[in-house]
């Protein structure tokens, strides 16, 4: 593993990672980074969330930083990369990670799309930039309109190229690079790769390398997931069931927040679980012991916060629980990966409430999964409109209780019509295959 000072980058550039919180290099910008820097052409497989960004953008920044300069003449400052892309978003958040990956630079950016005025843009244009981020149809019309000069372009980088094929976008993106120079560099990203976009690469590409790397945010086929659908005042009832109807030897329960990890914690410990925490507030040396212990399975159950997310590498490790649905659904990824490691089959529980349905469609967005929302018998949640009645497995210890309002958040949002499923840990051998 390579750092980014290995790689090829310089102080500038890696000063302004440093500011992003990147430390070592992601996969992609492993390979990538090296094989833009000699001046060929790459062909790569990736996903978003892969650092796919930075693979292509530090090592472009790395040979164009030379043509920063602070000259006001539009002529000083030529269209030298123009990176592609399908939709506005991803122009934006292409554009606004271009912005801190130039700051020690003198390099110029913009960014034009569809859906706002022309005006605007063309002013910025009509100034000059090295760097356009820039979605298909609009640019178009801004080389109509005489807006903009590609005869200058060295780099020009496809992002997400399965995508535009989808969007229909292909034949405007040859138009596009008929009018680049031909001594060209061309970086091309794609998911997938349709014969279509094979056929592109072999019509304007000069003897790519091909890179591929399993994409960060999937996540592991041999964890099965779980998300299961409960009122946030029940979560504190049924985590101790959970770890003692599924027989769990071992778990890390991830909540968000030290208050909480410090709360079920405490309520664990009140049952007599043998259970540790992890959190931030920790000393080093507090920590390293706690995780020995859980290492060597002295610990049943780890409550943590995602200090525990990342790295922590525990063989046959085979629950975690979601207590609370992660902020970043990055480390909804993080967490999980820390069971079904190393090929061994793991289960991952998610604890979902009503109020973590937006940080729910986040994950379902990152991972692109077909997450289903399931819910357990005795614990239906009242913030949801009920599709299907499970096989009571899961004791209900709240049949008998009355449960009154006193105790009962008043919740008033509308019920949702989310599909539910009968949760698969209901199943013979909790839906372990
Ligand atoms: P992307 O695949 O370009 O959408 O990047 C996904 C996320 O990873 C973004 O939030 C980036 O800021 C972040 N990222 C990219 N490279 C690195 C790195 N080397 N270290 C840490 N985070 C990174």
């Amino acid at each position: 593993m390579k750092s980014f000072s290995q790689l090829g980058l310089s102080n500038e550039i890696i000063s302004a990672l440093n500011e992003c919180g990147y430390t070592t290099p992601t996969d992609i910008q492993q390979e990538a980074i090296p094989a833009t820097l000699s001046g060929q052409d790459v062909l790569a497989a990736a996903q978003t969330g892969t650092g796919k960004t930075a693979a292509f953008m530090l090592p472009s920044i790395e040979r164009l930083k030379g043509y920063g300069n602070s000259g006001t003449s539009p002529a000083m400052h030529p269209v030298r990369m123009l990176v592609l892309t399908p939709t506005r978003e991803l122009s934006v958040q292409i554009d606004a990670n271009i912005k801190s990956y130039i700051k020690n630079t003198l390099l110029r950016h913009a960014v034009i799309y569809g859906g706002v005025s022309m005006d605007t843009q063309k002013e910025i244009l009509h100034k000059g930039c090295e760097i356009v981020v820039a979605t298909v149809g609009r640019l178009l019309d801004h080389i109509e309109q005489k807006n903009i000069q590609l005869n200058r372009v060295e780099i020009l980088v496809l992002d997400e190229a399965d995508r535009m094929l989808d969007m229909g976008f292909i034949d405007d993106v040859r138009k596009i690079i008929s009018l680049l120079p031909s001594t060209r560099q061309i970086l091309l990203f794609s998911a997938t790769f349709a014969p279509e976009i094979r056929k592109l690469a072999t019509d304007f590409m000069n003897n790519p390398v091909s890179i591929e790397t399993a994409p960060k945010n999937s996540t592991a086929n041999n964890v099965e997931q779980h998300i299961i659908a409960i009122d946030n005042w029940r979560k504190k009832e049924l985590l101790p069931q959970l770890i003692e109807f599924l027989n769990i030897k071992q778990a890390i329960v991830f909540c968000n927040k030290k208050i909480t990890v410090n709360q079920v914690t405490r309520d664990l410990l009140r049952r007599k679980f043998s259970v540790d925490s992890l959190h931030g507030n920790k000393s080093q040396s507090e920590r390293l012991a706690t995780l020995n212990a859980f290492k060597n399975g002295d610990t049943q159950i780890l409550v943590a916060t995602d200090v525990a997310a990342r790295g922590l590498d525990i063989n046959d490790m085979p629950f975690v629980i979601n207590y609370e649905i992660p902020l970043q659904a990055e480390d909804y990824v993080h967490r999980i990966g820390r069971t079904g490691r190393a090929g061994a089959a793991g289960v991952a529980i998610s604890l979902l409430d009503e109020y973590e349905e937006k940080l729910f469609d986040a994950i379902v967005k990152l991972t692109r999964q077909d997450l289903k929302i399931e819910q357990l018998e005795g614990f239906i949640p009242s913030w949801y409109q009920v599709a299907t009645t499970s096989k009571t497995l899961m004791p209900d210890n709240n049949k008998n209780k009355k449960t009154s309002n006193s105790c009962k958040p008043t919740h008033t949002r509308p019920l949702r019509k989310r599909k539910v499923e009968t949760c698969a840990l209901l199943l013979p051998n909790f839906g372990i295959k």
